[in-house]
């Protein structure tokens, strides 16, 4: 059966708070209608944090957005992006180039950049990563076919001006934006606090509902590194957060306990199930810790999150591997 035709969104533009512009712009993934890109009053223009995702018609889209809050291109002084995917800093190079202005970016965005450098590497690498994780050959093989070749999702190369890391700052007439450095979700996120007015720019690392990616594959422990960012973001006390997706919301601190929480059950059941089942592949374990259908989609989704949760209990001596092709997990014995 052919899916429904989806209608298409446009960009859109909406004033947030006074001198902040929220511009959500569509994205072409199904279940992720849309992004945020934020637009801050900084003297005669602004400060563009995030970008939304380059494809045929993307400027256009952010283009639509600017203008019904009565801004353009021209007005973007400096381009901000919480961390290197597509749907956040997709359309820098072109940004940057149509306003002549810098952009800045977390240093730790290899994890993207690498693999626009050479993609069918890239694609290599994440076969053997699903392989080891005991994916079947023949579902491989056509997630592989469908994958390769595809649009980038980023209009050019990525390279960024300057660093945002701990201590960068950025002017905007609301005050400084501090770059607090949240890894976990992407290696290279990073969080915008403006202290006075308690506002949080957090990117992916805090959406509206629970939804939980991480970068497998990077560094040692992605779920570890998120949890000690959800700690780090807690300590600031935001008052409103300014997502990368979905609407702006207040109880900052009930999202991050809703978060930790979620992360906490989901690393108990791995363990659980590996304590009465085990040994089994990452991807055996799938159908046994999740609700809804195994598709090449939500089988990526859930096989990086497994591999992250199983490296989360490694690090912690709670299970471990049995070194093999694909590698089966079992519980230790503390
Ligand atoms: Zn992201
Ligand atoms: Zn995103």
């Amino acid at each position: 059966m052919p899916a429904p035709a989806r209608k298409r969104e446009v960009g859109r533009g909406e004033r947030t708070l006074p001198g902040v512009w929220r511009l959500r712009l569509p994205l072409p993934w199904p279940g992720i209608p849309h992004c945020n890109a934020w637009a801050v009053a900084a003297g005669d223009g602004v400060v563009l944090f995030d970008t939304g995702l380059h494809e045929a018609g993307s400027m256009a889209h952010l283009e639509r957005a600017l203008d019904m809050v009565g801004l353009e291109l021209a007005h973007v002084r400096l381009v901000a992006c919480t961390h290197a995917h597509i749907d956040h800093c997709g359309q820098a190079p072109a940004i940057v180039e149509r306003a002549g202005c810098e952009l800045w970016m977390h240093p730790a965005h290899g994890h993207l950049t690498r693999s626009l450098d050479d993609p069918e590497a890239a694609l290599a690498r994440r076969i053997e990563i699903a392989r080891s994780a005991g994916v079947p050959e023949e579902p491989l093989r056509r997630w592989a076919q469908e994958r390769s070749g595809g649009d980038s999702g980023v209009a050019g190369e990525l390279r960024p001006d300057r660093d945002l890391v701990d201590g960068t700052t950025i002017d905007t007439d609301l005050g400084a934006w501090e770059v607090v450095e949240t890894p976990g979700h992407a290696p290279s996120h990073v969080c915008f606090w403006q202290p006075e007015r308690r506002l949080l720019i957090s990117g992916d690392h805090l959406l509206g509902r629970v939804s939980l990616y991480y970068d497998f594959g990077y560094t040692p422990d992605p779920a570890g590194e998120f949890l000690r960012s959800l700690d780090r973001v807690e300590a600031l006390g935001a008052r409103l957060c300014l997502s990368g997706h979905g609407r702006t919301f207040t109880d900052v601190a009930g999202h991050i306990a809703a978060n930790r929480e979620t992360v906490g059950a989901r690393v108990a059941a791995l363990e659980q199930l590996l304590r009465s089942d085990g040994p089994m592949t990452a991807f055996e374990a799938l159908p046994r810790l999740y609700d809804g259908e195994l598709t090449p989609m939500s089988t990526s989704w859930w096989l990086g999150e497994t591999l992250c949760y199983l490296r989360h209990l490694e690090v912690g001596g709670r299970v471990e591997s049995d070194g093999a092709s694909p590698a089966r997990w079992s519980a230790t014995s503390g």
